[in-house]
């Protein structure tokens, strides 16, 4: 494996270890449950919005490595985003675990996340990687029941 490849597989373990964010938001004013039935994750993604910005980010529930991974980066990225760009980061993210970015250089904008850009390689685990993004765009669009990766 590539020293980068290494490096990912770091950021991955690490966050599925030690989680940042996790456990309900006690005054989220938005949420909604995620659920991915071929692999078994299921989380709850817990929003703060306020005047368009994403002010605080938690998550609960549990599932595989990647799943949980992916969450707590993205409540770690999120925090201080406005809705606007929180949905265009959601749209990147998506292209680059599709393995369909069409402009490299768009990668940078997803700083830490880029660790689960070898998740492209494993089209099963496209959807792990972003259960939690769709719960979070649903929460922010105020649909609270769940969304299914199926
Ligand atoms: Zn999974």
């Amino acid at each position: 494996m590539s020293d980068l490849g290494d490096l990912y597989q770091q950021v991955i373990l690490d966050h599925n270890r030690s989680p940042r964010n996790f456990g309900k938001l006690a005054d989220a004013n938005r949420q909604a449950e995620g659920y991915n039935p071929l692999c078994g994750d299921h989380f709850t993604v817990y929003l703060k919005v306020e005047n368009g910005v994403i002010q605080d980010v938690g998550f609960q529930g549990s599932g595989c490595a990647i799943s949980k991974a992916s969450s707590s980066l993205m409540s770690a990225f999120l925090k201080g985003k406005t809705q606007e760009e929180a949905e265009k980061l959601f749209q990147t993210f998506h292209e680059m675990v599709m393995g369909k970015l069409s402009e490299p250089e768009r990668l940078e904008s997803l700083g830490k996340l880029v660790a689960l850009s070898g998740v492209c390689d494993y089209p099963a685990r496209v959807k792990c990687a972003s259960l939690a993004w769709h719960a979070m765009i649903a929460a922010l669009k105020g649909e609270s029941r769940e969304v299914s990766t199926e």
